[in-house]
């Protein structure tokens, strides 16, 4: 049976990883939008407490699966949350409704050796290749990491990686504040995350990761640690406001929240907490991000 691929989506990057598995030579079917079904879809077989994202990754597992996918790539983050388990758990999901399909977990570790089983005929230098191309057009769609201080309100973003870069489950937040003439820096960037998985950003905001550091007693998993030392230097920088974008239940994201308040008390900017779930009403989300570029608008006057 011929093979076809399928990952779950992640914001403007869904076609870069497409284009990528391509060039590896799989056929590769992108899972389709997000939509209300694929999260009714991923609720309904995910447990209660376990974190959006799961919810939403497992959803577009069955919509590539009804669109004819048979093998499907997770991310294993090999890391200290429960991204680890996610390709395990939804593995098991899937079977468990029915599914045929096999299971492809991709970390960065191990990556040369698993898309040397993916494609057996792709030399380690043609792989090398590929992912340096990726790795450039994965450049080219984000915008730097870097913030200058514009003309007008300025509003950072930290939280859960997925959670920022994917608009179906933000509800398009850096759209609606620029509409609300609000300039956005969204720190997170995919980038940043697989240079910290694989220790080679150590240099990057060094001064803001020592200070991060110290609010906290070792590693923490997810983007815990880089949000801490992202709003120090977001602070720093100047900005207006800070939004902090998290899914319900998010481990890393609710441990350093104590942190994070203390943060934006200490330099003196206001931070707005937003909780994403599948319960979220986007009025109501629309409401409070209004009311805070509002705030910040009056307070900057
Ligand atoms: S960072 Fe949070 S939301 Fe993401 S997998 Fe870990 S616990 Fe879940």
């Amino acid at each position: 049976m011929e093979r076809v691929f399928s990952f779950p989506r992640i914001g403007k990057h869904t076609e870069v990883f497409k284009k990528l598995l391509e060039s590896f030579g799989l056929n590769v079917i992108a899972p389709p939008p997000i939509t209300e079904r694929t999260i009714k879809l991923g609720v309904k077989h995910s447990a209660d407490m376990m974190c959006y994202p799961f919810k939403v990754t497992l959803g577009n597992f069955i919509e590539a699966i009804e669109q004819g996918a048979n093998c499907l790539i997770m991310y294993d983050s090999r890391g200290k949350c429960r991204l680890r388990h996610y390709w395990i758990l939804q593995e098991l999901i899937l079977r468990n409704i029915g599914y045929e399909f096999r299971m492809h977990p991709l970390s960065l570790k191990n990556l040369l050796r698993h898309i040397k089983q993916l494609n057996p005929d792709l030399s380690c230098l043609t792989i090398f290749q590929k992912v340096r191309e990726g790795w450039k057009n994965l450049k080219d769609v984000e915008s730097s990491s870097f913030y200058r201080i514009k003309d007008g309100v300025n509003i950072g973003i930290v939280g859960e990686i997925y959670t920022c870069l994917e608009p179906a489950v933000n509800l398009s937040i850096e759209k609606k504040l620029k509409k609300l003439g609000v300039n956005v820096h969204n720190t997170v960037r995919l980038s940043d995350f697989i240079r910290a998985s694989t220790r080679t950003n150590f240099l990057k905001k060094k001064m803001y990761k020592k200070e991060a550091k110290k609010y906290l007693n070792g590693p923490l998993g997810g983007h815990g640690f880089e949000n801490l030392y992202n709003a120090l230097y977001l602070c720093d920088k100047g900005v207006d406001g800070i939004i902090h974008l998290l899914p319900l239940t998010c481990m890393p994201e609710t441990t350093i929240e104590p942190q994070l308040n203390k943060i934006c008390v200490d330099h003196n900017v206001p931070l707005l907490r937003l909780m994403i779930d599948e319960t979220n009403s986007e009025v109501n989300f629309d409401t409070r991000i209004e009311t805070f570029a509002e705030l910040i608008k009056r307070r900057k006057k």
